[in-house]
């Protein structure tokens, strides 16, 4: 089974993610932030759009449900809590299976940027849609959750094999390397936050990651190395403080 993944920017700084099962020529679509870019994009590519899989219920990630679902008939999968903000089809949590031709999708509960977050998980291709929890060398605010929650999140997917790659939700790479580097001084960030910061310059993305690269890195999942001494969820929670805090 293989799967063929189309990303592009969506708003300021989100991507948009089209993702095709090879084997029958079915799409997904990964979130919503707008429908303009994402219909265009199924337009160009001529892909049928089979499913829209939504993480969570934020404007810049459900905000595009009800048109593109208009345009192509998509049945709308995601967590209950979208339906805050746009009705869905099928209501999906954490061990469930969303299936888009050969391709299986294992939903991760991932609560902590939003308490009903998701990520989907592909384990035949390594491939996994994130959203708001992990970013490349960062993760989401807790608008919702606890710290204890995220870090249990952010667990689930540091346990995913190291090659899979990570399809996070928007472009916060170069300000996330610079909080990075005021935390953390270890060699394979700072030439991870060079590397970073070329690549935007030459306007690349630098998602995906991928879990492996992440873990060596990420100043969130070190969080127990760089403030030992105290329970991982509390370590994980001040270095997020330190964040929250970071005017850089
Ligand atoms: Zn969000
Ligand atoms: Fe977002």
């Amino acid at each position: 089974m293989s799967i063929t993944v189309h990303q592009f920017p969506c708003l300021s700084d989100n991507y948009g993610f089209l993702v095709r099962d090879d084997a029958t020529g079915l799409a997904a679509c990964v979130d919503t932030p707008e429908a303009g870019p994402i219909l265009k994009a199924l337009d160009e590519l001529g892909w049928k759009l089979a499913l829209i899989l939504n993480t969570h219920w934020h404007q810049d990630h459900a905000g595009g449900n009800a048109e593109i679902k208009a345009a192509t008939g998509a049945t709308v999968v995601g967590p209950a809590e979208v339906e805050r903000l746009t009705p869905l089809d099928r209501k999906v949590g954490g061990g469930d299976v969303v299936e888009l031709g050969q391709t299986r999708f294992q939903v991760i509960e991932t609560g902590g940027h939003t308490l009903g977050h998701i990520a989907y998980y592909d384990a035949g291709d390594h491939v996994a849609f994130v959203g708001d929890t992990l970013f490349a060398l960062g993760c989401g605010r807790m608008f919702e959750g606890t710290a204890d929650q995220m870090w249990t999140s952010l667990q689930r997917l540091a346990a995913l094999p190291d090659d899979t790659r990570v399809y996070c939700a928007h472009e916060y790479t170069a300000s996330n390397a610079r909080f990075a580097l005021s935390v953390d001084d270890d060699p394979a960030l700072k030439a991870r936050a060079a590397e970073i910061f070329a690549a935007r310059e030459r306007g690349e993305p630098t998602v995906p990651t991928t879990i492996g690269l992440e873990k060596a890195t990420n100043p969130f999942l070190r969080a127990p190395l760089l403030r030992p001494g105290v329970p991982a969820h509390e370590a994980f929670g001040a270095v997020r403080a330190a964040k929250d805090a970071f005017r850089g």
